[in-house]
């Protein structure tokens, strides 16, 4: 490669709001058969807010609860967190201090609060900590997945939930275009996230994404990359949290949207400064050129 090359790709990919940091991404980004991308944040704008929610007890016990729930979500960094947060406060529910406090990654957060703990995230975390989903509120959940909307569960360990709450996360404006040029450009595309399956399949349909593998936890996120790389892929991965930083390091070609956590930031080798999804193909597109002036 010369390096005039490179200059000129680099350049070119500035003027386009694509930050890239080494020639080496541009070169690889020549080969890149396989494009990986993070849902929450990356494929929808990352700007969640309640839409529906649902108490599973006597009223009168729910403003002790709540005051629970938003000392819970104002410790967690998670965006689903923000949403919560903004749906109770915007109700007036009271400031209080939890006696503990402990993030679990990729599933929610617990704590603790008077000799009990408290939790709110997927089902996952329900499992772990033997809460227990009531079948009627099952299908309610199942309704609002359907719908493309994330459910979190609110529990007490070893009860029946408190109350579940329905998050929607528009998906971004330019991510369908995006994902039909990069299948014309001949790569396959894969949505890569912790949230669960029927919400997965749902934003997958809104934009036309080929393959879903959700549930899955940010060391999984590596090692599926990890996996196409041993089938012979050479990988994009675009994601913008704390939870992509692995699969970003372990990527051939990594991009992190511009807003995106420090670490994704860091990790990856390209930056996506604007949040239109198509720069994505361009990168593709200007590696490609780039290496095609180099030959
Ligand atoms: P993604 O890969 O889509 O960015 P994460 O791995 O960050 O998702 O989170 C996976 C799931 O864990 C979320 O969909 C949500 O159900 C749950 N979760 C994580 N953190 C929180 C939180 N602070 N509050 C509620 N739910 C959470
Ligand atoms: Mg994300």
């Amino acid at each position: 490669a010369t390096p005039t090359a490179i200059m000129v790709g680099i350049g070119k990919g500035a003027e386009s709001n694509i930050l890239i940091k080494d020639a080496e991404s541009l070169e690889l980004g020549n080969k890149v058969d396989a494009v990986v991308l993070d849902k929450t944040g990356t494929i929808t704008e990352g700007k969640p807010t309640v839409t529906d929610s649902k108490w599973l007890i006597g009223t009168a016990n729910t403003a002790l609860l709540e005051s629970i729930l938003l000392a819970l979500e104002s410790q967690s960094e998670h965006p689903l967190a923000d949403a919560v947060v903004a749906h109770l406060t915007k109700s007036g529910v009271a400031q209080l201090e939890l006696d503990g406090f402990e993030s679990v990654t990729g599933q929610g957060v617990t704590g603790q609060y008077q000799g009990d703990t408290y939790l709110i995230g997927n089902r996952r975390l329900l499992t772990e900590n033997g809460a227990r989903v009531p079948a009627n509120v099952d299908k309610l959940v199942d309704m609002w997945e359907s719908q493309a909307k994330t459910v979190v569960f609110f529990a007490s360990a070893h009860q029946p939930v408190l109350a579940v709450f329905a998050i929607a996360d528009p998906v971004r404006s330019s991510a369908r275009q995006a994902i039909e040029q990069l299948q014309q450009q001949g790569a396959t595309t894969y949505m890569l996230t912790g949230d669960n399956v029927r919400t997965a399949a749902a934003v997958a349909e809104q934009v036309g994404i080929q393959q879903v593998q959700a549930g899955v936890l940010p060391a999984e996120k590596a090692s599926f990359i990890q996996q196409l790389q041993r089938q012979g892929h050479t990988v994009a991965m675009v994601g913008d949290g704390i939870n992509d930083a692995p699969a970003l390091a372990q990527a051939d070609v990594s991009m992190a949207m511009g807003r995106g956590a420090d670490i994704a930031l860091d990790v990856a080798r390209m930056t996506l400064i604007s949040t239109d999804l198509t720069s994505v193909p361009k990168a593709l597109t200007l590696a490609r050129k780039t290496v095609r002036t180099i030959r």
